[in-house]
């Protein structure tokens, strides 16, 4: 990009030091260039104007056109206001102003007629407006711009005066005299197959439009970019890793054999047949592999991790799993044991409360490769684990898990890099997938083995727990076992567990002859894990818990999921909890409880969860209630430093920029045609300006 557009910003006409140093920390604006791509995030319709008399309660934002009749300062101190009455004919209608006060009382005169915007409050009988935008009539009509920017600002811009207004005319300034200064920043190409504006033409346009049509022109084209350029970041970040990071070739299918032949303990279904195809054939490639693999609740991964961990062990490698919680790791650690044992193999756990004296020994046998297996939390990824030869890492629930983790997890060997499988019950919907996990190959199991019952999901009022609990006990009569959960809010733990410990106490009313269990996060883990043993071995009947309990804890004769206010759980966490059931033979319930009173999110929350099952539709639902940051967790958003384009929104956009970047890496993937050069250039400016090329590797 030019030198213009690298131009402080202090140096605009306008600006200077102190607003600089304002812009700077506020907004994070330093260039030219970054004021530019500062982006309204909205845009107020200027067309139409109200007469005084048509205000009535709730409306928005309002523009009146009308002549001050009078002003007055009242008040002292702290409440000093300056108050001043606009008059269209038609009404009166209160103009206040309780900051900037002097500053505003030597612009505005009485008898001049005004453009007045804001939005009006009733006191009274009257209708009153707290610090409008005024503007001299006459000069605005030499304007005739309609469709006012609104642009992203802070309380402490706009009471040091810099508004909307301010911002704009900034705009205005750098766009004047901006001449050939901006750089086309896609091939001709691009342009004309996605019917795109030229960057100066959408720069101008976005901050100011000439129209509305012109508006979602440049919108398109600057959303367009940033997508295409994250795109192609991702597939080159992907392509680079497969051309030259190396990965161990694993083709001894002994072990395998044996285990198909001997111990499978059920079929696999279609779907895990084809993504262990998918997996094998990155392990024989000589490449690393860094392989997501997607699969709803119950879908059966673990198995598949399993026996892609025999392929590498038969091939004289070792193999870690990592899971998030400490009972998570437990459960894999049985589950692989069963698995393990069969096939003559030595696995262990490793997490925060291993002992001294065993991780010493756990260290030896990681060293000398006689461990095969080892299951464990973060633990696993301090310096002192060493493996001898460590050929395969499985990540279970990588929502949980950073990128940098992932990466910790390579230099486990320092020869060549272990391959990465990375499981997650999370399904997230395609298009995000493409984004956030841009830089792995994916795999989906979409299909539950055979003789699954879809759960029947229903939603019941706090006032229908008698009915509830009839229903509940019932189920035990028939020796089902019972999940209680009530939410936890990290921001009132205490009374959450408050509300916890009241809800188990009225449960053991209810149930006198029932035994109940409990676990929460304020256990010991050992406490924790005995309560799950006894729940698991079917000692008790009711276990009541909070979200702990959320991701892959498996008890198959667990057929009733009961979630307690779950208005406020989120559809991911809310389908999480109810993949818990639905493990047997035998028909499984989702009961979700609720007062009276919903948020229209919780609504459509609760009746998603009702009418389906299917994890990748309640993504989709998730994904457009909340917006794609929230969804994955502060730690993916490097990746997601989008300022215009959104990813819930913009779906197809998104796949239209993914397709471009496919196709301009496919016949060029170094960039060197001259078509290209204005992509590579581009590539260098944003390297430069330190949005960073390798934040996410
Ligand atoms: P998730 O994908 O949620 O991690 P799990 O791996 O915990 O699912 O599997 C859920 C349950 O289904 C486990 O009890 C597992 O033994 C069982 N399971 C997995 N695959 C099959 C299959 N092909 N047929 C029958 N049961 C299976
Ligand atoms: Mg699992």
């Amino acid at each position: 990009m030019s030198d213009y557009l690298h131009n402080s910003i202090e140096y605009l006409k306008g600006v200077g030091p102190q607003r600089a140093a304002l812009l700077n920390k506020e907004l994070g604006v330093f260039t030219y260039q970054d004021l530019l791509q500062h982006y309204p995030f909205r845009y107020e319709d200027r067309t139409k104007f109200y007469s005084i008399k048509e205000i009535v309660d709730e409306m928005p934002y309002v523009q009146l056109k009308g002549i001050i009749k009078k002003k007055e300062l009242v008040g002292t101190g702290l409440k000093k206001r300056l108050t001043a009455y606009l008059e269209d004919g038609s009404g009166n209608v209160e103009l206040v102003w309780f900051q900037g006060i002097n500053w505003v009382n030597d612009k505005v005169k009485t008898g001049v007629e005004y453009v007045v915007f804001g939005k009006p409050t009733r006191f009274g009988s009257k209708f009153s407006i707290a610090h409008p935008e005024i503007d001299i009539a006459a000069a605005t009509q030499t304007k005739s711009q309609n469709l006012r920017p609104v642009y992203p600002l802070t309380e402490k811009l706009k009471s040091k005066h810099i508004d909307n207004k301010v911002v704009s005319r900034l705009q205005e300034e750098v766009l004047k005299s901006v001449g050939d200064h901006i750089i086309e920043t896609l091939p001709p190409k691009l342009l004309q197959k996605y019917a795109l504006i030229y960057k100066r033409e959408a720069l101008f346009n976005i901050h100011f439009p000439k129209n509305h049509e012109l508006l979602a022109k440049a919108q398109q084209r600057i959303k367009f970019e940033e997508l295409f350029f994250l795109q192609l970041k991702l597939l080159r970040l992907k392509h680079v890793r497969k051309v030259s990071y190396k990965g161990q070739v694993f083709n001894d299918s002994t072990l395998l054999t044996d285990f198909y032949k001997n111990h499978l303990p059920f079929d696999l279904t279609d779907a895990q047949k084809r993504v262990i195809k998918e997996i094998y054939a990155d392990m024989k490639s000589g490449k690393q592999m860094n392989r997501l693999l997607q699969g709803d609740v119950g879908s059966g991964k673990t198995i598949v991790g399993f026996i892609c961990m025999l392929l590498a062990i038969g091939s004289g490698a070792q193999c870690a799993l990592m899971a998030p919680t400490e009972i998570l790791a437990q459960q894999h650690f049985t589950g692989l044991q069963r698995y393990a044992a069969k096939m003559n193999l030595s696995i262990d756990i490793l997490t925060g409360s291993t002992k001294k004296s065993d991780r010493k020994a756990i260290h030896d046998k990681l060293l000398t490769g006689e461990l095969k297996i080892l299951v464990g939390t973060h633990a696993l990824l301090e310096d002192v684990v060493q493996f001898k030869n460590l050929g395969l890492a499985v990540i279970d629930e990588q929502h949980r898990f950073g990128v940098a983790q992932r990466s910790k997890l390579w230099k486990k060997n320092e020869a060549v890099m272990p391959h990465v499988l990375v499981m997650t019950a999370t399904p997230i919907p395609r298009t995000l997938a493409m984004t956030l996990y841009g830089d792995l190959d994916i795999s989906t199991i979409d299909q539950l083995p055979a003789g699954r019952k879809p759960i029947k999901t229903v939603h019941r009022y706090d006032s229908h727990r008698l009915q509830v609990n009839q229903f509940l006990r019932e189920q035990i009569a028939l020796g089902r076992q019972v999940y209680v959960v009530y939410p936890l809010i990290e921001e009132s733990e205490k009374l959450d567990l408050k509300h916890l410990m009241d809800g188990y106490e009225s449960m053991a009313r209810a149930f006198p002859d029932v035994a109940l269990s409990i676990v929460h996060g304020q256990m010991k883990a050992a406490d924790k894990e005995y309560e799950m043993q006894r729940f698991k071995k079917g000692e008790t009947k009711i276990m009541v818990a909070t979200t702990v309990i959320e991701v892959g804890v498996d008890v198959p004769n667990a057929s009733v999921m009961v979630i307690e206010n779950a208005e406020r759980f989120g559809l991911s966490q809310l389908h999480q909890l109810r993949g818990r059931v639905g493990r047997g033979a035998e028909q499984s319930f989702c009961i979700l409880m609720s007062n009276y009173k919903l948020s229209q999110d919780s609504k459509v929350r609760i009746n998603t969860m009702v009418q389906t099952n299917n994890g990748f539709e309640i993504a989709e639902t998730d994904l457009k209630l909340r917006g794609p940051g929230d969804l994955t967790g502060t730690q993916q958003s490097g990746v997601l430093d989008l300022s215009l384009a959104d990813l819930s929104k913009d779906q197809i956009l998104l796949q239209q920029a993914r397709e471009a970047a496919i196709s301009i890496l496919d016949t060029d993937p170094e960039l060197v045609k001259t078509e290209n050069e204005c992509i590579k250039t581009q590539i260098a400016v944003v390297k430069k300006s330190g949005l960073s090329w390798s934040k996410i590797s």
